[in-house]
């Protein structure tokens, strides 16, 4: 990867040096005046193309996304799997969200895992409503953790912010279109300390792509490579 990372940080700084090579001075022959010419005009430069990459790109054809609703699992732990079974023992069919993300207690902190809702671009199960609008078209994301006691870590929010940002930019979501599990319906759910307001206007997009899941992010020190294993349940 770090092979990767060069290879971009080369690309970036060819790009940069373009057109900022010094123009040739202008000579003037003996005393004789020069003709006064028009003052060279900067070459068109055209803006350079806004490349908005998406780790998170599924095979499946998209679904007509509308919303994206955030909750947490109001409990101090948990993984996909353990999501998982607890959904099943609701009588759902699987895992109810579309993406889980750690909390270091049960999977990574801030690790990101679609889920085979995502894969396979389904309905989730996850924010009933008298017309179904929020599980038919609503992007369920849900943080591990209780935030009506805790807040969610640095790497939640940082993980977070990434997914939201691509995913309202892939499918022109507003930032009114990003909502909490609360204004669906009576819950407290995602809790009084998670920061939504924050979280929906966010705009921040990780600097390389790879394999589904897998990207790279510039943190203030360093680039960091973030793997994510596929989750196979289903
Ligand atoms: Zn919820």
């Amino acid at each position: 990867m770090n092979r990767i990372v060069r290879l971009f940080l080369q690309v970036l700084s060819v790009g940069s040096l373009a057109g900022c090579m010094p123009s040739p001075m202008q000579s003037t022959v003996g005393s004789v005046p020069a003709i006064q010419s028009p003052a060279p005009q900067p070459a068109f430069r055209p803006a350079p193309p806004v490349v908005v990459q998406n780790p998170w790109k599924p095979d499946a054809v998209a679904r007509k996304w509308r919303h994206i609703v955030l909750h947490h699992t109001a409990s101090s732990a948990g993984s996909v799997e353990s999501v998982h079974e607890a959904h099943i023992g609701r009588g759902w069919d699987g895992i109810g969200y579309h993406f889980l993300i750690g909390n270091g207690k049960g999977m990574g902190d801030g690790e990101i895992q679609p889920t085979f809702r995502w894969r396979e671009q389904i309905h989730g199960a996850h924010a009933k409503s008298p017309n179904n609008e929020y599980n038919e078209y609503g992007i369920g994301i849900c943080l591990v953790g209780n935030f009506e006691e805790a807040d969610p870590s640095d790497a939640q929010l940082a993980s977070v912010k990434r997914l939201v940002s691509v995913l309202k930019h892939e499918y022109q979501l507003t930032d009114s279109q990003v909502i909490g599990h609360r204004e669906v319906k009576a819950t407290a759910c995602p809790g009084k300390n998670f920061p939504i307001g924050e979280i929906s206007r966010s705009s921040v997009f990780p600097v390389l792509a790879g394999q589904f899941g897998t990207y790279v992010t510039e943190q203030p020190s360093a680039f960091q490579v973030v793997k994510v294993e596929r989750s196979n349940l289903r």
